[in-house]
C-alpha cells in the first residue's frame, strides 16, 4: 500500500491523456493525401510506442517538411510529442517553438492553436505548470476562432485540465462539458471518447465516482467502435484509478489485466511498465506476495529497458515489501534500499518519509526489530528535518507577512500623515482667506464709517447753523431784525438780577432804564401809503434806535408799532436826555417811499430800572406796565412826547396797586414823580399841545 506509487501513476495518466488527445485533432484536415495517410498510421504508434514512431517519422521527415502547411504542422507536432515522451525534452521544445513560428508565419489559426497546445504539453513535462496552463488557454482561444471541431474539443479538454491543475474545479468541469457538447454535436466517436475519458478522470479527482463510471462506460462503448487498442488501454487505466478510489480492488485488477492485454497488442512499452507496477501494487495490497514479485520483476525489467528510474524505484519498493512479507529479510532490505536510493537522489523527502514508515512497518512485521528501529530512526531524522524546514518556511512566511504588514502600516501611516498635512494646509489657506476677507470687510467698514462720520459731522455743522438760525429766528423779529418780546422776557427771567448799579465815575448813580415807544398815528401811514410803506417806516425806526442807542442796550420790537429799549447802565440824570434823543432822532428821520418823503413821531413812556417804590424793587413786568401807563399819558397828552416815572414820594400813604390803577391821579396826588420830554416838530407838522404839568 504505497500512496506515492498511486500518485505517480496518476501523473502519468494525465500525460498519456494529453498525448492521446493530439491524435484525433489532426485527422480532420488532410492536405497531402499520401503523407496524411502515413501520418495517421504513425499516430497510434506515436501515442503508445514512441521509439517505433520516431523511426517512422524520421523516414518521412524531408518529404513532410516540404509538404503543405497543415501536413507539415501535423508532422512537426507528432515528432515533438514523440521526442518529449522519449525524454528528449530540449529537442521537443525546439520542435514546439518551430511549430509556433511556422503557424504565425503562415497566419493559420489552426496551426497556431495546435502549436500552442503542443508547446503546452512540452513545458508541462518541464514542470513549468503556469506557462503550460497559459499556453493551453491561449491555444483554446485561438482554436475557438476556427471551425475545426476536433481541434476545439481537444483545446477545451486541455483548458479544463489546466483549470483542474490550478484547483479551479468548477471551471474545469465547465470546460469538459463544453468539450463533450461540441463532440456530441460533431458526431465522430473519437472526440466524444476523448471528452468522456477526460470527464471521467476529472470526476474521479472530485470524488464523484458514480458520474465518473457513467462517463467511462459510455466512453468504452464508443471506443470499442474505433478499433484502437491504445485508446482502450487508456480507458482501462482510468477505470483502474476509479476502482482503487472506490475500494473495488477486484475491478481494479481486472481493468489492469485488460489494459495490459491491449498494451501488449501494440507493444506500448512505457504503458506496459506502468501497468505492471500497478499490478504488483494491487497484489501487494491483497498480500499476494508471489504475484507481487512476478509483476514487480516484470515491471523492473520493462522500466530498465525504458530507462524509467521512477517506475524502477517503485518496482523495487514493491519487491522489497513482498520479500519482507515472505520473510526474506536480506532480499527485502536490498530492494527497499534500492528504491529508497532513488527517492533520496531526486530529493522527494515527503515521499521518502512515507516509504521509510512503510519500510519500518514491514521490517517490524517481518520480526527485524533492529532494522525497524533503524528505519523509524531514519524516518524521525527526516521528519525532524522536514519539520525544521517547514518551521523555517513558516517563520520566513510569517516574517514576510509581518514585513509586508509593517510596510502596509507604514504606508497607511504616511498616507494618513499626508492627508493630515494637506488638511492642515487647506485649513491654513482657509484661515488666510478668512483673515483677508475680514481685513477687506474692516477696510470697507472703515471707509463707510469714515464717510458716514463726515456726513454726520457735516449734518451736525449744518444743524448747528440751522439751530443758530432757528434760535435767531425765534429770538428776532423778522421785519426789523430786533429782538422780539419773547427773547426779552427770557432775558429778563434768566439774566437780570435786580440790584443797585452803584455809582459811576462822576459819583452819580448809575441805573438801568426802560423806554417804551409807540408810533403816533401809524394807522394813518398804513391807510395813506399802504402796508409796505408802514413796514418801511418800522424798519427805519429800528435803524434809528440802533444808531441812537448803544450796542449793549437791548432793543426789542414789543408789538406791532411798539418798541422797547432796555438800557442796563446809564447815569440817573441821563434818562430824560435819552428820551429826548429818541423823540427827535426818530421824528427827524425821513424815508423815500414811492417818491414821497415819509416821517413819523413817537410817544414814549420811560422809567429808570429797577423801580423801588418802597423798600422792594418792582418786578420787571410791573415796571414795564408802569412805563406803558406813562406812554399812555404821553399819548393822551398830545403825542410826540415822552413821559417818565422818575420816582415815588410819600409811598407809605399809597400802594403800588393804587398807582397802577391810575397813574395820572397818583402823579397829581404827588405820589409819583414824573418827568416830561417834548418832541420837536418840523415846520410842516403841527405844534404840540402845551404840557399840562412839568416840562423838562
Ligand atoms: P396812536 O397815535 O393812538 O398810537 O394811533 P395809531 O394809529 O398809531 O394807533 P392804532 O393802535 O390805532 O393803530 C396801530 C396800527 O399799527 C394798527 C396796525 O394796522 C398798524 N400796524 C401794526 N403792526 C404793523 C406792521 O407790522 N406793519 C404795518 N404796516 N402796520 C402795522
Ligand atoms: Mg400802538
Ligand atoms: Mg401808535
Amino acid at each position: 500500500m504505497l500512496a506515492g506509487l498511486s500518485d505517480t501513476s496518476h501523473g502519468r495518466k494525465v500525460r498519456v491523456l494529453l498525448a492521446s488527445l493530439w491524435l484525433a485533432s489532426c485527422l480532420a484536415h488532410a492536405q497531402h493525401p499520401v503523407l496524411d495517410a502515413r501520418l495517421n498510421e504513425i499516430r497510434e504508434m506515436s501515442r503508445y510506442v514512441p521509439p517505433k514512431a520516431l523511426v517512422a517519422l524520421l523516414k518521412i521527415e524531408s518529404e513532410a517538411r516540404a509538404a503543405p502547411a497543415r501536413t507539415k504542422a501535423d508532422f512537426l507536432a507528432q515528432l515533438c510529442l514523440v521526442r518529449r515522451d522519449m525524454n528528449q525534452v530540449p529537442e521537443a521544445l525546439a520542435l514546439a517553438e518551430e511549430l509556433v513560428a511556422f503557424g504565425r508565419d503562415k497566419k493559420d489559426n489552426v496551426v497556431i492553436a495546435k502549436a500552442l497546445l503542443t508547446k503546452s504539453y512540452v513545458v508541462w513535462r518541464m514542470d513549468q505548470l503556469t506557462l503550460s496552463h497559459q499556453l493551453a488557454w491561449e491555444g483554446e482561444k485561438i482554436a475557438n476562432t476556427t471551425s475545426d471541431v476536433p481541434l476545439r474539443v481537444h483545446a477545451a479538454i486541455s483548458s479544463g485540465q489546466a483549470y483542474s491543475e490550478e484547483g479551479n474545479f468548477p471551471a474545469a468541469v465547465g470546460k469538459m462539458q463544453t468539450a463533450l457538447t461540441l463532440a456530441r454535436a460533431h458526431g465522430q466517436p473519437i472526440p466524444k471518447v476523448q471528452a468522456l475519458n477526460a470527464l471521467a478522470f476529472l470526476y474521479g479527482q472530485l470524488n464523484e465516482h458514480d458520474k465518473g463510471f457513467e462517463a467511462l462506460d459510455e466512453a468504452i462503448v464508443l471506443a470499442e467502435q474505433t478499433n484502437s487498442p491504445g485508446r482502450m488501454a487508456s480507458l482501462k487505466d482510468t477505470e483502474y484509478g476509479l476502482a482503487v478510489e472506490t475500494n473495488q480492488p477486484q475491478r481494479g485488477l481486472r481493468a489492469l489485466l485488460a489494459g495490459l492485454a491491449y498494451e501488449r497488442q501494440i507493444g506500448a512499452e512505457a504503458m506496459i511498465a506502468g501497468t505492471l507496477v500497478n499490478l504488483s501494487d494491487s497484489y501487494l495490497k491483497q498480500h499476494d506476495y508471489a504475484k507481487t514479485l512476478t509483476y514487480a520483476n516484470q515491471a523492473l525489467q520493462a522500466a530498465r529497458k525504458l530507462n524509467d528510474d521512477s517506475t524502477a524505484a517503485t518496482a523495487h519498493l514493491n519487491l522489497g515489501q513482498a520479500y519482507l512479507g515472505l520473510g526474506s529479510l536480506v532480499e527485502g532490505k536490498r530492494h527497499f534500499e534500492l528504491g529508497l536510493a532513488w527517492y533520496e537522489k531526486v530529493g522527494d523527502k515527503p515521499e521518502l518519509q512515507e516509504v521509510l514508515m512503510e519500510y519500518g512497518a514491514s521490517l517490524e512485521r517481518a520480526g527485524d526489530m533492529a532494522g525497524a528501529v533503524k528505519a523509524y530512526h531514519r524516518e524521525r531524522v527526516l521528519s525532524n528535518e522536514l519539520f525544521e524546514k517547514r518551521r523555517q518556511k513558516a517563520t520566513l512566511e510569517l516574517q514576510e507577512k509581518y514585513e509586508t504588514e509593517k510596510k502596509q502600516r507604514q504606508i497607511e501611516l504616511l498616507s494618513r500623515e499626508n492627508q493630515l498635512k494637506s488638511t492642515e494646509i487647506d485649513n491654513r489657506r482657509l484661515q488666510q482667506r478668512v483673515w483677508w476677507l475680514l481685513a477687506v470687510v474692516f477696510a470697507l467698514a472703515a471707509v463707510v464709517v469714515g464717510i458716514l462720520y463726515r456726513k454726520v459731522r457735516h449734518a451736525n455743522a449744518q444743524l448747528k447753523v440751522k439751530n443758530l438760525e432757528l434760535k435767531q429766528q425765534s429770538s428776532r423779529d423778522p421785519l426789523t431784525g430786533l429782538y422780539n418780546r419773547r427773547h426779552f422776557q427770557e432775558f429778563m427771567r434768566s439774566h437780570l438780577q435786580v440790584e443797585k448799579r452803584g455809582a459811576g465815575t462822576s459819583g452819580e448813580e448809575i441805573v438801568g432804564a426802560l423806554f417804551l415807544l409807540d408810533v403816533d398815528h401809524f394807522k394813518h401811514v398804513n391807510d395813506s401809503h399802504g402796508h409796505a410803506a408802514g413796514d418801511a417806516v418800522l424798519k427805519m425806526i429800528a435803524e434809528s434806535l440802533r444808531e441812537i442807542l448803544r450796542e449793549t442796550d437791548m432793543i426789542v420790537r414789543w408789538g406791532g408799532e411798539e418798541f422797547l429799549a432796555f438800557l442796563p447802565a446809564i447815569p440817573r440824570s441821563g434818562v430824560e436826555e435819552i428820551a429826548r434823543r429818541l423823540l427827535t432822532g426818530i421824528s427827524h428821520q425821513n424815508i423815500d417811499y414811492q417818491n414821497k418823503k415819509l416821517s413819523v413821531n413817537v410817544s414814549i413812556g420811560f422809567a429808570p430800572f429797577p423801580l423801588v417804590p418802597g423798600t422792594n424793587a418792582l418786578p420787571w413786568e410791573r415796571a414795564v406796565n408802569l412805563v406803558d401807563m406813562a406812554l399812555y399819558l404821553a399819548k393822551a397828552h398830545g403825542r410826540n412826547r415822552a413821559y417818565g416815572v422818575r420816582g415815588f414820594a410819600n409811598f407809605e400813604q399809597t400802594s403800588m396797586e393804587d398807582i397802577e390803577q391810575d397813574l395820572e391821579r397818583a402823579w397829581r396826588a404827588g405820589y409819583v414823580d414824573m418827568s416830561i420830554v417834548l418832541g420837536t416838530w418840523p415846520e410842516t407838522k403841527n405844534a404840540p399841545a402845551p404840557p399840562k404839568l412839568t416840562i423838562v
